[in-house]
């Protein structure tokens, strides 16, 4: 699996969709294209971009007709949205923003502009996709270096289990259901079975080792990343030692 940003152009304009398609390629984005509303709609029900980019004049719904939508949609509103317009006049941009859009380009515009802006954008509103080292407890993660230890020590992850441990890193303590998980790790919640994800949080657990204590299952709701468990880090204590007592004042073994 690529990891790399997925951008959804909605631009009715081929030789103005396919410049940002060409640039954001080589910039490593994925772009995806869609030359109108209803196509858009059809893209975003399959898998949710990272990022979108919205031309403000489109043939049939207007782009800041569907900026007010995926605001209004709880699947879609937490995408970044940058407006894309011949529009320069201050009461469009305000408009634009007002609609729910994150930031607004206006055409012509610098390829190297537009990259900045949708890096700023994914920075601020998907940390998962920002680098850097993330702590969590004594588990740290660095996205440059793809590497994960646990008290100093390596942790060996596949790409997927690497993906899902940093999301659920920078959204910690938060229960996350498979379907958000989807969306948010994998970006797709219609193709791929709710299912994948116990395969990949087990195989996460396993490799964690006595950290996968901190990947809890909260029953009906979905997963979450905590610190308050207790994760044993010594290996396991001698026969001999006196067993300590629960938390509701029984031994263990003993009926009530
Ligand atoms: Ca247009």
């Amino acid at each position: 699996m690529r990891n790399l940003p997925r951008v959804l152009i909605v631009e009715d304009e081929p030789a103005i969709a396919e410049l940002i398609a060409v640039n954001l390629r080589h910039n490593g984005f994925q772009p995806t294209w869609a030359m109108d509303s209803a196509t858009a709609q059809r893209e975003l029900a399959d898998v949710l971009p990272d990022v979108i980019l919205l031309d403000w004049m489109l043939p049939g719904e207007s782009g800041l007709s569907l900026a007010k939508k995926w605001r209004a949609d709880a699947r879609t509103k937490a995408v970044p949205i940058l407006m894309l317009t011949a529009r320069g006049d201050e009461s469009d941009r305000v408009a634009g923003l007002d609609a729910g859009a994150d930031d607004y380009i206006t055409k012509p515009f610098s390829t190297k502009e537009m990259l900045a802006r949708i890096r700023a954008v994914l920075r601020r509103r998907t940390p998962e996709n920002a680098g850097g080292v993330v702590t969590l407890g004594d588990l740290q993660l660095d996205t440059a270096t793809h590497r994960v230890s646990f008290q100093g020590q390596a942790v060996k992850l596949g790409p997927t289990e690497f993906k899902l441990l940093n999301f659920l890193m920078k959204h910690a303590e938060r229960v996350h259901s498979r379907g958000q998980l989807l969306d948010r790790v994998w970006g797709d919640h219609v193709f791929i079975e709710e299912r994948t994800v116990d395969v990949h949080v087990k195989r996460l657990r396993e490799a964690l080792g006595a950290a996968g204590a901190m990947v809890e299952t909260v029953r009906g709701a979905g997963y979450r990343l905590t610190t308050q468990v207790t994760v044993r880090t010594a290996p396991p204590e001698p026969v001999s030692t006196p067993a300590a007592p629960l938390s509701n004042g029984l031994r263990g073994g003993q009926p009530a």
